[in-house]
């Protein structure tokens, strides 16, 4: 069944809302010596809502703080203030949900080779999540995995072999068939396709749509590229120094944007649209 704002999809699954309210994070860096260091706001009261199987993007250039949120939401670190609600419940004060909801949220990086074990064959490396958390009988992992596989476009040949021995791309879709094993209601894609060829990118952003159409699975979607989730993202919000400094729907954004930091962001990216373009220097 399919709760009120829950979208149900072809196996049952479930997209998660996601909301975070007033998150902060400082790092200190610097000299050893506290005296001499130095407390640099990595985020800095950020909120924002993604409903249940939508996506929301969240673009700025390096070092605006985009990671770090990423970090908080999966629980790599944990905010100094602030809320995470996943489903109306705010997992930093709630134990319980807390270890219901790790599952839940999965992450997927721009680099894959550093998440994915070097030494692990590949169909283990989707398969231990599905172990860990017992996701059906020992004698049926196996299939599970071909299947996911399948889906994300990896034949059943790839599972023996080992990350090194795939092009960028194709380890991006190991890592996100290996994020998806343990049924995710919400994706973390932490510039998921920075690092790759244009148009092995859009096949990537193509396999995550399909992905999400399917299992109705709840995104955010981090780029340094407004361009990039101008195609995908019904929402988007920008974010600079730790701050979200606009947000709102991305073709508005990128047409007309408000905020001077997002239309040096606009212009930095060529736009291969020619009638945009010509919009834009108008
Ligand atoms: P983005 O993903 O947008 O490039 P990050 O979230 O990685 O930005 O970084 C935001 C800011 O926080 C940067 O100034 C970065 O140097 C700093 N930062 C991030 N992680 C750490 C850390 N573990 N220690 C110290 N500073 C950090
Ligand atoms: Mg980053």
């Amino acid at each position: 069944m399919s709760g009120p704002d829950g979208m149900m999809q072809e196996d049952g699954r479930q997209g998660r809302a996601l909301e975070v309210r007033n998150l902060c994070k400082s790092f200190r860096v610097g000299s050893e010596t506290f005296a001499r260091s130095e407390l640099v706001k990595a985020v800095d009261d950020v909120s924002f809502a993604i409903a249940a199987g939508t996506t929301m993007g969240l673009v700025g250039e390096s070092g605006s703080g985009k990671s770090t949120v990423a970090r908080m939401i999966t629980r790599l670190i944990t905010p100094d203030s602030g809320e995470i609600l996943i489903d109306g419940v705010d997992v930093l004060q709630n134990r319980q949900a807390a270890r219901s909801f790790a599952r839940t949220v999965q992450i997927v990086f721009q680099d894959p080779t550093s998440s994915l074990n070097p030494r692990w064959k590949v169909g283990n490396l989707i398969a231990e999540g599905i172990r860990v958390h017992r996701l059906c009988p020992g004698n049926e992992v196996n299939g599970r995995v071909i299947a996911l596989a399948r889906r994300c476009g990896l034949d059943a040949d790839s599972l023996d072999r080992y990350p090194h021995e795939f092009s960028g791309g194709q380890r991006q879709r190991i890592a996100i068939a290996r994020a998806l094993a343990v049924e995710p209601g919400i994706v973390v894609l932490d510039e998921p396709v920075s690092a790759l060829d244009v148009s092995v990118q859009a096949q990537i952003l193509a396999l995550l749509q399909e992905l999400q159409d399917a299992f109705g699975l709840t995104y955010l979607l981090i780029a340094h590229d407004l361009a990039v989730v101008e195609r995908f993202c019904a929402h988007v919000a920008v974010m600079r120094h730790g701050q979200i400094v606009e947000a709102g729907d991305p073709h508005q954004i990128h047409s007309d944007p408000q905020h001077p930091y997002t239309r040096s962001l606009v212009e930095a990216h060529p736009v291969p649209d020619p009638r945009r373009r010509q919009r834009q220097t108008a």
